[in-house]
């Protein structure tokens, strides 16, 4: 997976330390993140490459780390093709992508050898600078898959028009890499076997895709699963766990070298499954190994619980990438940054109290704790989690338990006391001697006339389930959590979410199990069940709602929504709240939602009150999280700013 640090050459010290503590932590195989063999090739301008021996001297520091901790791994040689974004982009067609806009020019047959070439020598170089193999990319609709289907490619030369002349650059590329780099070396096939995409390809031309690159030499094939153009979620957290390991068992026996399963296997216990039902022979992992580079080695121990789930949020790691930011981990901070934040032991221990057992506080006390200080941890709730305890009841947030259940363990390993059920005061805290106040938010509530009318409730009232809410329900916000509420409101028992079954995920969005259907979708996608009740979801801003939301999730929610039938309005002024329900105007027009139940989740305010008066009593207390600054509070910078205190107490 694309890290970022592969962009710059002054990057690589903390690449290969990156990769070196995933070696260490027992993984048995690893992958670089995509290298473009030409400069056509590149994702953006000058990003990583392998293009000359001048750029040998770094890639053998990661080699070199890796091999040093016993580790072995392949670097990716990705031509992005037309997903490029810079103007020298080319394709199979002058066809634009949807989702970068530069429009590339098609490749002659002079053209396509020289980007054949390319290949062949980025291999030559990985074989020097140390690597033990190579993945070539031919999925996820980058230049390979852009010539394998008919999505993109038009042509009527040796390269298009048929099924095989559209495979030959697949089984070119792999033959004459294999040529170059000799038989002891690991060639990987990454093949698209789900395109995702009404003009994709169809299974019987993928098996004979994968029976071609073998024969040309690769020796293991990894699963693709599905363009980056296409509309459905393939690693969301919606997704359910493992929900494309049936497609890698269809090809199970129809090739005779290891085929690698992938999307969404974030837990031993999946990984095991999956090879144990004879679904794939290997597994892989990409942001599970960001979130615990140990994962290997506390799986090997038989200690699964001390292991950092990845929750598949993507909102460190993909919208980092897209964002062209480097990539990190929202539960683990550490995550590429290893040479810089570390958890080293403390010269002296010391008496920390930490107020709040939301992430923040978590985070804070257990690396504070692990580095040998007396960690005392406050919360005034029965259970760690702090809105973590609302989040992991969102269909589709099922994953957010895990968290709790890693820093529970967690607590327990590093000797913290926790006290719950406990409200701290100020004087409670004096004796300790520091103090970090992670108390988090509290709901705001709008200045709207009728806001105290019995039909209005909090999102914590709603998510706790204090409150039985009615058949028709406005929600006065739409950030992340009145997204979130929305959904949750959308379901019942009666009308389930599909993020827990692979079966029901694929019914939900159109997934043919059958592969009858091209590209693997069905031409008339099943409708999704309607919502469990009327549901509007409401902001003043007039920009789409849900504009904010996570560059790689967000369409997914407001797609979600919008197919569901909830009604979303910008633009909207409110005026009054009474017994008749919600009064609004909106485009220059007044209008009354008569719903039974109007859910306030208009953002947050920081709770201060115990800082504030520790201050006055002359202590310095140390803020964090949603307790330092409520706007653009996410558990992503609640962990890193709780991990941050805890690595300089
Ligand atoms: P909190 O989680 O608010 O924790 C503060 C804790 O302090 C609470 O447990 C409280 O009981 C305790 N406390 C306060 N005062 C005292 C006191 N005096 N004594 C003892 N204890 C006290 N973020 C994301 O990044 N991604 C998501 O997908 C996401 N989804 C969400 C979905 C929902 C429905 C909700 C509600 C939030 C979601 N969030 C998400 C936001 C995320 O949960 C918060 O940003 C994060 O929890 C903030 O962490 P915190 O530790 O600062 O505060
Ligand atoms: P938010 O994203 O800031 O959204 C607050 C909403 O309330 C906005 O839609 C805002 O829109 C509205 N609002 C603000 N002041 C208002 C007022 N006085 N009257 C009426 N409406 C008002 O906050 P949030 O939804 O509470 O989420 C809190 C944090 O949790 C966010 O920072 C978010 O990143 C995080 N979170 C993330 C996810 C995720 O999936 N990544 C999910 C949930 C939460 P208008 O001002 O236009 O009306
Ligand atoms: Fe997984 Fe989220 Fe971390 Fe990415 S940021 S690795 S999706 S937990």
């Amino acid at each position: 997976m694309h890290t970022g640090l592969e962009d710059r050459a002054r990057d690589y010290p903390r690449l290969a330390r990156y990769f070196a503590e995933r070696a260490e932590g027992g993984v048995g195989l690893m992958v670089t993140g995509g290298m473009a063999p030409t400069r056509r090739g590149w994702l953006a301008p000058f990003a990583s490459s392998m293009l000359s021996p001048r750029q040998l001297p770094r890639h053998r520091l990661v080699t070199d780390a890796v091999h040093n901790a016993d580790g072995r791994i392949c670097m990716q040689i990705l031509h992005a093709g037309r997903y490029g974004y810079h103007p020298l982009v080319v394709s199979s067609s002058a066809i634009k992508s949807p989702i970068s806009p530069f429009k590339p020019r098609a490749l002659n047959a002079r053209g396509v050898e020289r980007e054949i070439r390319g290949f062949v020598r980025a291999t030559r170089l990985a074989r020097e600078a140390g690597y033990d193999g190579v993945e070539i990319m031919g999925s996820e609709g980058y230049l390979i898959n852009q010539f394998t289907a008919p999505h993109v490619n038009d042509r009527d030369d040796e390269w298009g028009g048929t099924t095989a002349k559209r495979y030959r650059i697949a089984e070119e590329i792999v033959a004459r890499c294999r040529e170059a780099a000799g038989r002891d070396f690991i060639l990987i096939y990454r093949l698209s076997m789900l395109d995702l995409l009404p003009d994709g390809n169809r299974w019987d031309e993928i098996v004979e895709q994968a029976r071609a690159v073998e024969r040309a030499g690769a020796s293991i094939i990894n699963t693709g699963i599905g363009w980056h153009e296409a509309r459905i979620p393939t690693i969301a957290t919606m997704v359910p766990r493992a929900a494309f390991s049936w497609v890698t068992r269809k090809l199970m026996g129809q090739v005779g070298v290891p085929l690698v399963a992938t999307n969404r296997i974030n837990t031993p216990e999946v990984a095991e499954k999956i090879l144990a039902d004879g679904d794939a022979d290997m597994v892989s992992m990409a942001r599970p190994l960001l979130a615990d580079p140990e994962f290997v080695a506390k799986a090997a121990a038989g200690t699964p619980q001390r292991i950092n789930t990845c929750i598949a949020c993507n909102q460190a790691c993909l919208d980092h990438t897209f964002k062209g930011r480097t990539a990190s981990c929202l539960v683990n901070p550490r995550a590429c940054a290893e040479t810089r934040l570390n958890y080293e032991q403390a010269a002296t221990s010391r008496r920390i109290a930490v107020v709040g057992a939301g992430p923040a506080g978590l985070a804070c006390a257990t690396v504070a704790a692990g580095r040998g200080h007396d960690v005392t941890l406050f919360d005034q709730a029965p259970d760690i989690g702090g809105q973590f305890n609302m989040a992991k009841r969102i269909p589709g947030k099922e994953e957010f338990y895990e968290t709790l259940r890693y820093f529970a363990n967690l607590l327990d390993e590093s000797g913290v006391s926790v006290r719950l059920n406990t409200r701290a005061r100020a004087e409670d805290l004096l004796r300790f001697d520091e103090c970090v106040m992670a108390t988090g938010v509290t709901p705001r509530i709008p200045a709207i006339e009728g806001i105290n009318h019995p039909s209005v409730v909090s999102y914590t009232d709603v998510l706790q389930g204090r409150v039985p809410v009615g058949a028709s329900v406005a929600i006065i916000g739409a950030g992340g959590i009145g997204f979130d509420v929305a959904e949750f409101l959308s379901h019942d028992r009666e009308h389930p979410a599909s993020s827990t079954s692979p079966e029901a995920f694929a019914a939900d969005w159109g997934i043919d199990m059958n592969l009858e259907a091209q590209g693997g979708v069905r031409s008339i996608p099943q409708q999704p069940a309607p919502p469990a009740r009327e549901i509007y979801l409401l902001q003043r801003k007039d920009s789409k709602p849900g504009k904010d939301l996570g560059k790689t999730t967000g369409w997914i929610h407001r797609l979600n929504l919008k197919r569901r039938g909830i009604e979303s309005l910008n633009g909207v002024e409110y005026r009054r709240i009474d017994d008749r329900g919600l009064h609004i105007r909106v485009d220059q027009e007044d209008r009354l939602l008569e719903v039974d139940h109007v859910v306030i989740c208009a953002g947050q305010l920081s709770s201060r009150s115990l800082a504030d008066e520790l201050t006055e009593q002359g202590r310095e207390p140390h803020l964090i999280g949603g307790a330092r600054l409520a706007g653009e509070l996410d558990a992503k910078r609640a962990i890193r700013e709780g991990s941050e205190l805890g690595a300089s107490l």
